[in-house]
């Protein structure tokens, strides 16, 4: 609908890394993934959202407020809510869907999702639907995730996830690791460093090799301080790749596909179940690193090392 061209997101991403992955693998790629049909409603998402946000996304001035674009509140609230709403409704749907998968213990894709800055009450920096929450309080309510059993939210997309932290912030079940640059948008979290050791700012402009040096370093400590979770979230954000308009920080496109096998790599080597969302990203090249660790995902799978945690799966929203 032209809408695109208001926003640094590229509306095309997802299908462009879907075709990636169609051209490398086929009709591979249709055993591996199961196609979001049914959207999340208000009903559902009423776990973790309030009435009145909900109802108020009817309205073009809440939907233009939650992406940045104010020229959208003249739009009528109908175009809005098809054009932009109702995919996070299905990349919503998507993360929950991962999640149940990953429980059966898998790595799980949702080539969408990441809505890290949605709160209970209101959406901001493109977020509509907090996502990750969404999952855990729904599987919590269902009684397949108890209360006590830890949950890991590994966030490594560019910008600090407020809106994660803000449901979890005294939920002593759920800890958040999250490597941010503190000189963008939401900025640098307030209160005592000591207490959350592992939501750590890094500077505009961090380079690949100090980048991955702090990664390397700090996320082993995390898990190890965090043993035998039951599920882990990882927001595979592409937007601390240089090129990106809004990340800020200088790490390289080959640095970032490190990044994420080496993330990988440590989930899997530890048997943790996780569901990866691809989060934040604003440059040409986030596609192509979508689709480059979906494919790594594939790949590694018929590696047998793993034992029954060689079924990957991905979740298609595009
Ligand atoms: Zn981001």
């Amino acid at each position: 609908m032209g809408l695109e061209k208001l926003h640094p997101f590229d509306a095309k991403k997802f299908s462009k890394a879907w075709s990636l992955l169609l051209n490398e693998f086929g009709d591979e790629i249709s055993a591996l993934s199961t196609i979001v049909t049914t959207p999340a409603t208000n009903e559902a998402l009423e776990i973790v959202h309030s009435r009145e946000y909900l109802t108020s996304l009817q309205q073009s001035k809440t939907i233009a407020s939650v992406v940045e674009i104010p020229a959208l509140r003249f739009i009528p609230g109908f175009v809005l809510q098809k054009g932009l709403v109702d995919s996070a409704r299905y990349a919503t749907a998507g993360t929950l869907l991962a999640t149940r998968q990953a429980l059966e213990s898998s790595i799980v894709f949702n080539i969408g999702g990441g809505f890290h800055h949605a709160f209970s009450d209101h959406g901001e920096g493109f977020c509509f639907f907090a996502d990750a929450a969404f999952a855990l309080e729904t599987l919590r309510a269902e009684r397949k995730i108890s209360p006590t059993d830890k949950v890991l939210m590994i966030d490594l997309d560019a910008h600090r996830g407020n809106g994660f932290t803000s449901f979890y912030e005294n939920d002593k079940s759920v800890s958040i690791f999250d490597l941010y640059n503190m000189q963008v948008y939401p900025g640098l979290k307030q209160g005592e460093p000591d207490d959350f050791p592992f939501i750590i700012p890094l500077r505009a402009g961090l380079n690949s090799d100090e980048y991955l040096k702090t990664l390397k370093t700090e996320l082993p400590l995390f898990l190890d301080s965090n043993p035998h979770p039951t599920l882990a979230f990882y927001n595979a954000g592409t937007d601390i790749v240089a090129t990106d308009k809004l990340g800020a920080l200088s790490v390289s496109y080959d640095a970032v596909k490190e990044r994420d096998r080496f993330v990988v790599d440590l989930l899997r080597e530890k048997n943790i179940p996780t569901v990866i969302m691809t989060s934040g990203g604003y440059s040409n090249d986030s596609y192509k690193l979508i689709a480059d660790l979906a494919s790594y995902l594939i790949r590694t799978s018929a590696c047998g090392i793993f034992n029954n945690y060689c079924h990957n799966a991905l979740i298609g929203t595009a």
